[in-house]
């Protein structure tokens, strides 16, 4: 598994680099790398830590292989390395996009067939079902928009967020390795759900919003915004060379943070019992001036901001992404209203952004609403997680005693993630998902962050709605049929 490193340094020196630039198709775009990287392939060792302070996360990414720790030089030529240097016929894995050499019949990483038709027919697609392209899960998503707010709303207390036009923020420069930061992350989800029967079903839809400037200025600088609205100029363009946007990118990015809002703002009114924000791009690397790490802007923040103006006072905002949420702490680092709570890969900074260090408590009256719980390594797995929320989150979280919760709800710890390389499975993240409820008399909204297997995210994803508060209200439970999966005590219309 790869590591992803990149010093503070150049993170600071990138903060500048907010200007788009704009890339005709199929012109090269990797800016950093490929003299690096062949250097690093022909010498190792050699280039190894180098290369580490220098990549991006998608560079390291698409190169695993220079990271891999089982790929250490033994100083002896071996034939049998040589034959594998040199092979270049690769697929690339459905369900969670690695590049595998042919010998392979299973991917290394998530273990999905090499002829998947998971993104044929949904999420718990056999990997030898018949039909071969996107179209089948078209209906799904489909029957998404076709669903009556006011009649769903009426009969449900979780609120989704969710709108096609976010599925058109996509790569459009053809490269060797696609983007884990796909469209199909939304629809391997939202088939996940229709397939549980619980959306539609059991959840209302909220309708969707594109956030105003005026909001956006509340989280970021006129620079920022400014910089995402001109992509709507260009027909591909680049903040970094792992942060992408088309034409539609800035609309996705205002529906997401609209969606966030009016979610938040539902749920702390009472109009929605808790949320789910079914929304890309992702926001918590996203700082009050820099696009980085796939996000434009910062959908949490927002949210913690329209709780706040319906009513909250104290917002706590819970990021289990593997990343650490730098975006989000910059924004809230000096404000003690609301309390951020990270857990994250860190490995003494060289893990992606390389911030979220455990001293970084906050600043200027803020100390001590900042808490960074890093791991020193990958692999850690639910009881690593719950052990944590035991001693470290729940305590502080219910001192500080929010009027909301907010959950980043990355899925890229998740087991099997291609860039995570952590071990959380759905009942984990369910788990942890019930000991938050308690928190904010369960007035909770769970935003998607990052995740890139589809098959772990959909299912993780699942588990965490369907761990949602139970009320027991017998007249709506009565009409939901439920079985307690998902029940009702407000309306939302
Ligand atoms: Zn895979
Ligand atoms: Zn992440």
């Amino acid at each position: 598994m790869a590591t992803v490193a990149v010093e503070m340094n150049s993170l600071k020196s990138r903060e500048a680099e907010i200007s788009v630039h704009k890339h005709e198709v199929g012109e090269s775009s990797v800016s950093v790398a490929s003299d690096e990287v062949a250097e690093a392939k022909a010498q190792p060792n050699a280039k190894r830590a180098r290369l580490q302070k220098e990549l991006t996360f998608q560079d390291l990414y698409e190169n695993q292989e220079l990271l891999d720790e089982d790929d250490e030089e033994d100083g002896d030529w071996d034939p049998s390395q040589l034959q594998k240097c040199v092979e270049v016929i690769k697929w690339l894995c459905k369900n969670c996009t690695v590049a595998n050499i042919n010998d392979d019949v299973f991917c290394r990483v998530c273990g999905e067939h090499k002829d998947s038709k998971i993104l044929s027919l949904g999420h718990f697609a056999s990997p030898f079902a018949p039909d071969e392209d996107l179209n089948e899960i078209q209906p799904t998503i489909k029957g998404l928009r076709d669903i009556d707010p006011r009649e769903s709303a009426a009969n449900s207390s979780t609120a989704i967020g969710f709108d096609e036009r976010m599925l058109l923020h996509a790569e459009v420069e053809m490269k060797p390795h696609p983007h884990p930061e796909r469209p199909d992350r939304l629809r391997a989800i939202a088939a996940s759900l229709a397939r549980a029967g619980i959306f539609p079903g059991r959840c209302c839809s909220i309708p969707a919003r594109e956030i105003t400037q005026e909001e956006l200025m509340m989280v970021h600088s006129s620079e920022h915004i400014e910089s995402v609205e001109v992509t709507s100029k260009l027909m591909s363009s680049y903040f970094t060379s792992d942060t992408y946007a088309n034409e539609h990118s800035a609309c996705a990015a205002r529906l997401a943070a609209g969606l966030c809002a009016d979610l938040a703002s539902a749920i702390v009114s009472g109009r929605a019992k808790n949320g789910f924000a079914l929304v890309r791009p992702p926001g918590h690397h996203a700082g009050v001036k820099n696009v980085m790490g796939f996000c434009l802007h910062n959908n949490a923040a927002v949210a913690a901001l329209a709780a706040q103006s319906a009513g909250a006072r104290k917002v706590l905002i819970l990021d289990w992404d593997v990343h650490h949420g730098n975006g989000t702490q910059e924004i809230f680092e000096q404000n003690n209203s609301v309390l951020y709570i990270s857990l994250h890969r860190h490995e003494g900074g060289t893990f992606y952004p390389g911030t979220g260090g455990a001293h970084e408590v906050g600043y200027m009256g803020a100390e001590g609403f900042c808490v960074n719980i890093p791991w020193s390594r990958g692999g850690v797995g639910d009881n690593d997680y719950i052990f944590a929320f035991q001693h470290v989150v729940l305590p502080i979280a219910s001192e500080f005693a929010p009027d909301f919760t907010i959950i980043s709800a990355g899925f890229d710890a998740a087991r099997g993630d291609p860039l995570g390389g952590c071990d959380i499975t759905p009942s984990g993240y369910a788990q942890m998902t019930h000991m938050l409820n308690a928190l904010s008399g369960g007035k909770m909204l769970v935003i998607l962050e990052g995740g890139y297997n589809l098959r772990s995210i959909s299912s993780s994803a699942t588990a965490v709605i369907k761990a949602n508060p139970q009320k027991r209200d017998a007249e709506f439970y009565h009409q939901c049929g439920g079985d307690g999966v998902i029940e009702v005590s407000y309306s939302i219309c």
